[in-house]
This record gives structure tokens, C-alpha cells and sequence, in this order.
């Protein structure tokens, strides 16, 4: 037993998102393939998170994996100051290609908390470039996550989370989440902001708010969004670290919509869950601002490992399994597939709402605790899927499948019989 996996990492990791005194036992995964992840004891998880929203096409993808291989032969990294090299260049072509035609630039960064720092920065020095400083103030959709990192959590919903830096977080006006009865209010409240003449800036999680419960608004409401966004003259930002790269049915969630926005930050999805990397796409007008001969105008923003050669190697390898008609056929099978387990479970006794956006399917269960993340079903839930073989991470009461775009269709039968076998389980256990 010390010599296990579980065994060693307790001894020495303190793990995310985790309370260290519950004596949690890390899983050990020795291997990937596919959907499934398999641990140390023989046991295997069917991967229903993508692990973390990040896997499109199955894990330890042989395609990727050369591409991978074949450039860390070639070259493994370089500074990107003043140098550049092919994985990066083809990258952003490739962006550029699938992006909506207004995105012109592509700016490099390591993980979805930087893609919207950058997105951030560039929307506020915008302004002060354009010599217009009284634009500074940001605004954010209630229950918004962006990320972990200080910005990041600044334009995130306050609670839980963050609590212990709320005072170090600078300020942000919050836009009501347009659920169905109050998308008109949101639109309301977003003009009577903007009216204001401050606003420099409104990111939102376009479609989908991810982290806090997979909550789903109209396509109708985020074209009006960046409408009002251009007719007041405010950077509108989206947030697309989870819904890029097919998660909502469409290549990105600003796809549904006609009018586009200026900065979209992607992560995620972008190297097919393999590697950590983050984009901060922008349209022209954003960027030719910062050409200037005044230093004060450069973007002074970089890492290390910006645009890491391996690591672009992966996106663009990842890129083109996402390109072939297979790829986009089977984002069209999960998304009919969901949507039509979302409708089935929908009337279960335990479902208080059932909502569907593309290949993302979640339920909120019927709960006497609240909502909150912390709500006691989660630990129980996320014990019970494991125990038939499924990884889910309940956000709350919310349950969630986002499966990597290689699941079968058998896998997928699976993997909603195991939601119906749990519930009916749950439902069973509570009378
Ligand atoms: C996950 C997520 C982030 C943060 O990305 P990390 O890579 O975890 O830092 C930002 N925005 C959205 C919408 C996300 O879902």
C-alpha cells in the first residue's frame, strides 16, 4: 500500500479546490484512452468532464501525441520576444481561420485565468491609449467565472471562492444573469451602465456560465449584448475558455450570433485538453491602438513560456482532428443526443431543471440545502457515479456531462443510464 500512488501523493501534494483535512485519496490514473481514464487498482472512469472542461478528443491521442513528439525533436522552446517560430505562426493562421472575420490578432498566454487577465489589460490600456481615461470601469455577468488569478477573480461572482481576497479585488459592476424571466432586465440594466459613459470593458461567459452550474442564456440575449457594447463604445470580451472548440454545438459560441465581440479569450479546449495554453484573440481597432512611437502604448505583457513550441504543436494538431468532418459530425451527434437525455430526464421527480447547449448537458437536482457548491448531495453524487465507472464533478446540485467528442455512441448510453440509475437511486434513498 505505501508504495501506491495514493499513498506517495498524500504524503507530499496538497491538491485544487480541495479541503486537505477531509483526508481525500487522490485516484491514481496510470493511463488514458478514449473516454476512459484507468487507475492504479484496475478500476476505469469513463471521463464525462473532459477532465475539467479541457479533452475533445480522448486521451493520449496517438495523432497528438507524435505531433507532440516530432516537434519536442525539433525544437522545445524559445523566447518569443523578438523570435518566432512555425507551431506559432501556424497556430494563429489557423485561429484566424475559424475565429468570427473581425478577430485579427492573436496573443499568446499559458491558461484560461491569463487569457482573461490579458483580455483585461489590453481593454483597459484601449483606453488610456485612446486618450480617453475616464473609460475604466469593467463590468461582469452575475455568477461569472473567469478564473483563479486576481483579475480573473475580480470579474468572478464574490462568494465562496474568493472570499478570503474580496478586499483585494478591485471593483466591478454586475450585470443580472438573463435567465428567461429576466433576460430584458439584464439588457436594461447592461444599457443603463453603459449609458454612464465609464464603462471600458464588459466580459461575459458567452451561451454557458461554466463553473457556476453550467447556467444557459439565449443567443438573442448576447447579440443584444454587443450591440449595446458597440453603440456605447465599450470592449466587449468573451469569455469562450470553455464554450471554444465546439462545446456549444457551433465551433465558438460568438458563431451564433451576427454581431461579434472585440477580445475572446480561449483556453481550454485549444491543444485538445493536452497542454496548458491560453489565447487572447482581438479584432483591429483594439490592437492598432497600441502602435505607437510612445512606449507608454506597448502591450508589456509576457511569460516565459509564451507560445511554447510543444505546446502549439499541440493546439494545431489538435486543430486538425477538429477540422475533419468526422469530428464535426460526431459535436452533432452528442449535441442531438443530449439534447434529447436532457428532455427524457427532464420529468424525473428529482429534476428541478434540465438544460442543454450543444455537446453540454446539466440538470439541477431538487435540494431542501440550497444551491450552494458546498451543497452535502455533491460528495454523495460524486461517490456514486464513480463506484459505476463514471467521473462527474457535481458543481452543487448541478450535475453536468461534457464528454470528449470521441465518445461512442454506446459510451454516451452509458454514460445517461448511469445519470437515470443514480437518480432513481437518490430518489429511492430520500423517501
Ligand atoms: C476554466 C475557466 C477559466 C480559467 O481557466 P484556467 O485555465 O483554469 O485558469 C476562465 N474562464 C472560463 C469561462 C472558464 O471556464
Amino acid at each position: 500500500m505505501g508504495n501506491t500512488l495514493k499513498a506517495r501523493d498524500k504524503q507530499h501534494i496538497w491538491h485544487p479546490y480541495t479541503q486537505m483535512k477531509e483526508n481525500p485519496e487522490a485516484i491514481g490514473i496510470v493511463r488514458g484512452s478514449g473516454v476512459w481514464l484507468f487507475d492504479e487498482e484496475g478500476n476505469r472512469y469513463l471521463d464525462s468532464i473532459s477532465s475539467w472542461w479541457v479533452n475533445l478528443h480522448g486521451h493520449a491521442h496517438p495523432y497528438i501525441a507524435e505531433k507532440i513528439a516530432e516537434q519536442a525533436r525539433e525544437l522545445e522552446h524559445c523566447i518569443f520576444a523578438g523570435f518566432t517560430h512555425e507551431p506559432a505562426v501556424r497556430l494563429a493562421e489557423n485561429l484566424l481561420k475559424i475565429l468570427p472575420a473581425n478577430i485579427k490578432k492573436i496573443f499568446y498566454s499559458d491558461n484560461g485565468s491569463t487569457a482573461v487577465e490579458v483580455a483585461l489589460k489590453m481593454a483597459l490600456q484601449y483606453w488610456q491609449n485612446m486618450q480617453q481615461p475616464q473609460k475604466k470601469r469593467i463590468l461582469a455577468l452575475e455568477h461569472a467565472y473567469h478564473g483563479d488569478t486576481f483579475a480573473a477573480m475580480s470579474v468572478s461572482a464574490r462568494g465562496l471562492f474568493n472570499r478570503a481576497f474580496n478586499e483585494y479585488l478591485f471593483e466591478v459592476t454586475f450585470v443580472p444573469f438573463p435567465d428567461k424571466v429576466s433576460a430584458l432586465a439584464s439588457v436594461t440594466f447592461l444599457e443603463s451602465e453603459l449609458q454612464k459613459g465609464d464603462v471600458a470593458a464588459f466580459i461575459f461567459e458567452p451561451l454557458v456560465l461554466g463553473a457556476s452550474g453550467m447556467l444557459m442564456y439565449e443567443a438573442s440575449v448576447l447579440e443584444k449584448y454587443i450591440i449595446l457594447c458597440n453603440k456605447y463604445k465599450t470592449i466587449a470580451i468573451a469569455d469562450e475558455v470553455f464554450t471554444g472548440f465546439g462545446r456549444t454545438g457551433k465551433l465558438f459560441a460568438s458563431d451564433y450570433i451576427k454581431h461579434k465581440p472585440d477580445i475572446i479569450c480561449l483556453s481550454k479546449g485549444i491543444t485538445g485538453g493536452t497542454m496548458a495554453m491560453g489565447v487572447t484573440a482581438c479584432s483591429e481597432k483594439v490592437y492598432e491602438t497600441f502602435l505607437s512611437t510612445d512606449p507608454a502604448h506597448t502591450f508589456y505583457h509576457g511569460h516565459s513560456f509564451t507560445a511554447n513550441p510543444l505546446t502549439c504543436a499541440a493546439a494545431n494538431a489538435s486543430f486538425d482532428l477538429l477540422n475533419q468532418d468526422s469530428c464535426l459530425q460526431s459535436i452533432e451527434r452528442i449535441s442531438k443526443q443530449q439534447a434529447e437525455f436532457c428532455k427524457r430526464i427532464s420529468t424525473h421527480v428529482l429534476v428541478e431543471d434540465s438544460r442543454c447547449c450543444g455537446t453540454i448537458a446539466a440538470l439541477t437536482l431538487k435540494t431542501t440545502a440550497g444551491t450552494s457548491y458546498t451543497n452535502e448531495l455533491r460528495t454523495q453524487l460524486y461517490q456514486k457515479f464513480l463506484s459505476r465507472a463514471v467521473l462527474i464533478r457535481p458543481l452543487g446540485n448541478n450535475i453536468y456531462a461534457v464528454p470528449p467528442y470521441c465518445i461512442s455512441d454506446e459510451e454516451l448510453a452509458f454514460l445517461h443510464q448511469q445519470f437515470l440509475e443514480v437518480l432513481d437511486e437518490l430518489t429511492y434513498q430520500i423517501r
